[in-house]
C-alpha cells in the first residue's frame, strides 16, 4: 500500500543509511541504486559488467542530480570473497542483485551460474554477518515454482526446477533462510516474476522479451513469439520491485522463512502482451500498429503459466504492485524510443 511505502521514506529521509546494491550497473540495481540516491542515501554499487553497462550508471546518476558524493561504483565479482568483504564495510542493507539473470544462459553454462548464484550469494551473505550488516535483501524469481501447477503461485510451495537458474534461486533462498536460523542475520528473498522497465538489456541471444519486442516494434522489425502465444507470465514493472526491496529491507519480520512473491498479480498471455506493448509503441510510432508477430518453438526450461498470489507480501512488508503494467509499458517505450539512433537524414551530395 502506497501509505506503508511513504512511511519507509519519511524514515529513510529522516535517517539516512548505508546500503550495498551488488548488480547495481544492472537493469533492477540501477533502479535501486537510483531510488536509494533520490531518499538521500549512501550507496556502494558492486559489479563485474557482464551484463551490466556503465551506460546504466551514467543514467541513474543523471536522474539525481544531488547524489555526488554518496555514490560509490566498485568493480568486483561475488565469487571472490574479497570483493564481498571489501563492499560490505561499513554497509547498514544488503541489496543483493548480481546474478546469471537469464534461464538460457544458465542452461548453456551451469557451472557458471552455480559459481555466481549460488556461491556467489553465500559469499556476500558470509560478508553481509562478518560486516554487521543489519538485513540483507536477495533477489529470488518465480522460477523456483517449476513445474507446480496452481491457479496462483503462493510461497509455501516450490516445484521441481525447470532450470539451473531455478534450482540456483531456490538454493539463494534456502542459504538465506539458513545464514537468518544459523547466524542470526536476517535475510528477506523476493520471488520476483517479470520485471520490465528502462534499462532492460535489449540484445543478445538472452534477452528479455518485453525490451527485445520493444525495440523490433520501434525499428520495424518482426517480433519472435516463441511458442503458441498462450504461455502466461505475471509482468510487474521495475519500480515496485523497487518498493518492494526497500519495504523488504525496514518492515518488521516475524518468524522466517522471510520469502515474498513479488508480481502483480494478474497473468498475461504473451499474445496479450504483445498487443498492449504494440499500442504502447504505436503512439511514438503509429506504423507500429499494423506489425504482426511470428512464431517459434517454445524455449527449453520455459514454465507454461505464472501468476503471483500477493496476500503474504501485502500482509507482512504492505507490498501492493504500483504503478501498473500499463505506466511500465509506456515508460519502457519511451525510454528506448530516446535512445534509437536518430533516422538517417539523406545527405546533400546523395539528394
Ligand atoms: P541484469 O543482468 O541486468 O543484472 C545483473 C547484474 O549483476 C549485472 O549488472 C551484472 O553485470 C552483474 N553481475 C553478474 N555476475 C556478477 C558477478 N559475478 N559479480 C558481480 N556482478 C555480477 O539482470 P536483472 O534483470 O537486473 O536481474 C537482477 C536480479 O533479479 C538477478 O538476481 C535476477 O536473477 C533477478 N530476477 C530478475 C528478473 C527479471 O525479470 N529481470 C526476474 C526474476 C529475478
Amino acid at each position: 500500500m502506497p501509505g506503508r511505502y511513504d512511511e519507509v521514506r519519511r524514515e529513510l529521509m529522516r535517517e539516512p543509511r548505508r546500503w550495498l546494491v551488488t548488480g547495481a550497473a544492472g537493469f533492477i540495481g540501477s533502479h535501486l541504486a537510483e531510488e536509494l540516491l533520490r531518499l538521500g542515501q549512501t550507496v556502494v554499487g558492486l559489479d563485474d559488467f557482464s551484463t551490466g553497462t556503465r551506460l546504466n550508471v551514467g543514467d541513474l546518476l543523471a536522474a539525481v542530480p544531488d547524489s555526488r558524493g554518496r555514490f560509490r561504483l566498485r568493480a568486483g565479482d561475488v565469487r571472490n570473497p574479497r570483493d564481498c568483504r571489501d563492499a560490505c564495510a561499513g554497509v547498514d542493507y544488503v541489496l543483493h542483485h548480481a546474478a546469471v539473470a537469464s534461464v538460457p544462459r544458465g542452461l548453456a553454462e551451469p557451472g557458471v551460474l552455480a559459481d555466481v548464484n549460488v556461491r556467489g550469494t553465500v559469499n556476500v551473505l558470509h560478508a553481509a554477518r562478518l560486516a554487521g550488516v543489519r538485513r540483507v535483501v536477495c533477489a529470488s524469481s518465480s522460477a523456483v515454482y517449476g513445474d507446480l501447477r496452481a491457479p496462483a503461485q503462493r510461497e509455501d510451495e516450490v516445484g521441481t526446477p525447470l532450470s539451473p537458474y531455478a534450482l540456483g534461486k531456490r538454493e539463494g533462498e534456502l542459504w538465506g533462510d539458513l545464514f537468518g536460523r544459523v547466524y542470526g542475520l536476517p535475510v528477506v528473498s523476493l520471488r520476483y516474476f517479470n520485471v520490465i522497465g528502462p534499462r532492460q538489456d535489449p540484445a543478445g541471444p538472452y534477452a528479455a522479451v518485453v525490451p527485445a519486442w520493444t525495440r523490433a516494434l520501434l525499428a520495424g522489425e518482426p517480433c519472435v513469439i516463441h511458442g503458441d502465444g498462450a504461455a502466461t507470465r505475471d509482468f510487474i514493472g521495475v519500480r515496485a520491485v523497487v518498493r518492494a526491496n526497500l519495504l523488504a529491507a525496514l518492515a518488521p519480520l516475524g518468524e522466517g522463512p522471510h520469502v515474498f512473491n513479488v508480481g502483480s498479480g494478474h497473468e498475461t498471455s504473451l499474445t496479450d502482451l504483445y498487443a498492449l506493448l504494440r499500442d504502447a509503441v504505436a503512439a511514438v510510432r503509429p506504423e507500429a500498429a499494423w506489425a504482426a508477430p511470428v512464431h517459434d518453438a517454445p524455449r527449453p526450461g520455459e514454465v507454461r503459466h505464472s501468476r503471483a498470489d500477493l496476500s503474504r507480501g501485502n500482509a507482512v512488508l504492505g507490498y501492493v504492485p504500483e504503478p501498473g503494467l500499463d505506466v511500465a509499458l509506456a515508460e519502457t517505450v519511451r525510454w528506448h524510443a530516446a535512445r534509437l539512433p536518430a533516422p538517417r537524414v539523406p545527405s546533400r551530395a546523395a539528394a
